[in-house]
């Protein structure tokens, strides 16, 4: 089922397309943490400890004449996603104008959906941005050869296809791609943050709203435990001290703006504001979802 979800903020319009969802073993969310503490998190949200669902929560912002689409979703690499598509048409969004794909990284689970079948640009006017640190990574040959290995997450079920993905949705279309220094200002309005750590270059973004701030956060989080617990991170995490740095970075700063925050994998459409807890965050939805 397509779900997009839309809100205006001033002249800028924001919608929140789905891509589906997919689910991951609780445990793998949870690097050492004791079990009954995850059962516990799962029963607060509840969230299946067996197959926690994680949702691919891509936002469209038109901000400042742009047509702005943050990450593509997981598109055929994961199973119950590749639902981009439908929703962009359900919210009556045509891909040919979308002016910039800007990705947080280049993980699969974002750059699903930036090819078509044939292998063409999805977004066929658009220009691909992406921060230089992180393009660095991905475009090495000798790092995409040691990710088939599974060298770096010491993850053999995800890194060989992370590698292809990136093989097929970024470098294939290369041509269609610019980077810019991690804390550019890469568009009007939309401010880059380094916030390394889940991939060696993963960046937040602060988007000017006018009278509202959004942060789009990508993988800072994973699962609303993450935003209870500042501390608790999954395994996708690479460097997972600088990936928890970098979420207290981003999430206080939010916090202390009042700003509204983007979650990517949070449940659908992952739009709410902090304030700063005890040992993480509490998270205010600001759209009350029903569950179809
Ligand atoms: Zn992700």
């Amino acid at each position: 089922m397509s779900k997009f979800h839309r809100f205006s903020i001033g002249s800028s319009e924001v919608v929140v397309l789905s891509d589906g969802n997919t689910a991951f073993p609780g445990p793998f969310l949870m690097i050492g943490v004791d079990e009954n503490e995850q059962l516990e998190a799962c029963r607060k949200h509840q969230l299946d400890h067996a197959a926690v669902e994680s949702n691919m929560n891509c936002v469209y912002v038109n901000l400042n004449g742009n047509r702005i689409l943050f990450d593509t979703g997981a598109g055929s690499t994961l199973p119950g996603c590749g639902q981009i598509f439908e929703a962009m048409d359900s919210a009556g969004i045509s891909p040919s104008e979308i002016d910039y794909v800007v990705h947080t990284h280049l993980h699969l689970d974002h750059v699903g959906s930036n090819v078509d079948s044939s292998g063409k640009p999805a977004f066929p006017n658009a220009r691909y941005l992406l921060g230089e640190t992180e393009w660095a990574f991905w475009s090495d040959e000798e790092n995409l050869a040691r990710l088939d290995r599974a060298e770096f997450w010491k993850l053999p079920d995800f890194e060989p296809a992370m590698a292809a993905t990136a093989r097929t949705s970024v470098l294939a279309i290369r041509e269609h791609f610019d980077t810019f220094p991690d804390d550019a200002e890469p568009l009007p309005g939309v401010r880059a943050i380094p916030a390394f750590g889940h991939t060696p270059g993963h960046l937040a973004y602060e988007l000017d709203l006018g009278t509202e701030t959004l942060f789009i956060t990508g993988d800072l989080v994973l699962s609303p435990f993450h935003i209870d617990h500042a501390r608790w991170f999954p395994a996708v995490d690479l460097d997972p001290e600088q990936a928890v740095a970098s979420r207290a970075k981003v999430f206080n700063a939010a916090a202390d703006k009042g700003a509204l925050v983007s979650g990517y994998h949070l449940p659908f459409p992952g739009i709410g504001r902090l304030s700063r807890g005890d040992d993480g965050w509490n998270w205010v939805d600001e759209f009350a979802m029903s569950t179809p």
